[in-house]
């Protein structure tokens, strides 16, 4: 018989893509790693399992205990997916901004979702950050994986994704480039990739025009799980050899490329991370070989990225290009 024990051993282990529409004129291979083959549907599920298996082994999570985070998002997936499986609860905690799709998709894992109010003060007693330190310490066998201090979160990538590019790539990878928000993944797979060799291997990270990483103030941007306002300790600051700035527009624009030309129904984020990844790639001959990293998948993101009004309500889209769509319809 085949078949795998828990849908936990399906982590990892993700497939490479060759990019060939939107690489049009350029000469390197552009590979895409494309983590939305993860069961939880996200580059997330990873980080999820070696925390929670850390925090077992560590003593810090015990038989029946509680799992805290603050999240809305790929995480809590990953997190609920595992804890499911072996028997902890998860309360995750979410400001009231976040779409209900996103809750409910949590809910059907079966996690607990708190929603706190963002239009209040980080000290009020209802923030988002209290209620979460709060649930903590009044939960008993409450433990926080925290992903943005959690050293297991860029370990996973350092003993799961960069291992899996060097052996798909049989050794001849030589950029890797991913977007950064936590700094979990390019911090990983990066040292990975630079020890195994020796330092050849360009790490680049895609981050949105605004965000610290590439020299902005936190300034507000669109995309969704990428680019931050202070400096997490997942982040490795001497991994990267270079960090792209993409707007919105173009990690958008690109995006929807991606689910036209080469049927890669994926996140904004990805989108940023190829549009970063073509800089790149232009400047390389036919024996480089880029690998880009592409975190989920498009699904969370139809009613924005894929809907017209909305691209077309932030300026998101070029002159005609929804109408003319509009047009072949009729
Ligand atoms: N894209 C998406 C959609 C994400 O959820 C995340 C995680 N925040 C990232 C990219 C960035 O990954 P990392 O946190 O490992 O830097």
């Amino acid at each position: 018989m085949q078949y795998h024990d828990s849908m936990i051993s399906l982590v990892g282990n993700t497939p490479l893509v060759r990019l060939h529409s939107v690489t049009e004129g350029i000469q390197a291979t552009v590979l895409a790693k494309v983590e939305y083959f993860n069961p939880g549907g996200s580059v997330k599920d990873r980080i999820a399992l070696r925390m929670i298996e850390a925090a077992e082994e560590s003593g810090a999570l015990k038989p029946g205990g509680t799992i805290v985070e603050p999240t809305s998002g790929n995480t809590g997936v990953g997190l609920a997916l595992v804890a499911q499986r072996k028997g902890y609860r998860c309360v995750f905690v979410c400001p009231d901004k976040v779409s209900t799709d996103k809750i409910n998709v949590l809910r059907a894992y079966g996690a607990e979702v708190v929603v706190c109010p963002t239009a209040v003060a980080p000290e009020h007693p209802d923030s988002y950050y209290n209620v979460s330190d709060r649930l903590v310490r009044e939960t008993p066998g409450a433990w926080k994986p925290d992903q943005y201090s959690n050293p297991n979160n860029p370990l996973s990538h350092y003993h799961s994704t960069g291992p899996e590019l060097w052996t798909q790539t049989d050794g001849r990878i030589t950029h890797f480039v991913a977007g950064v928000g936590t700094g979990g993944t390019i911090s990983g797979t990066g040292r990975y990739l630079k020890e195994i060799s020796d330092g050849r291997v360009q790490v680049i990270g895609a981050d949105p025009e605004g965000s610290v990483y590439s020299g902005g103030s936190g300034r507000p941007y669109l995309v969704e799980g990428v680019g931050e306002d202070f400096w997490p300790d997942a982040y490795d600051r001497g991994v990267a050899d270079e960090i792209v700035a993409v707007s919105d527009k173009d990690s958008f624009q690109m995006t929807r490329r991606l689910a036209r030309e080469e049927g890669l129904l994926v996140g904004g984020s990805c989108g940023m991370a190829v549009v970063a990844a073509l800089t790149v790639a232009r400047r390389l001959g036919p024996d480089d070989v880029v690998v880009v990293l592409l975190p989920d998948s498009g699904r969370g993101y139809l009613s924005k990225i894929f809907s017209d009004e909305w691209m077309s309500s932030h300026g998101f889209l070029d002159e005609g290009e929804g109408e003319a769509r509009v047009a072949d319809v009729i």
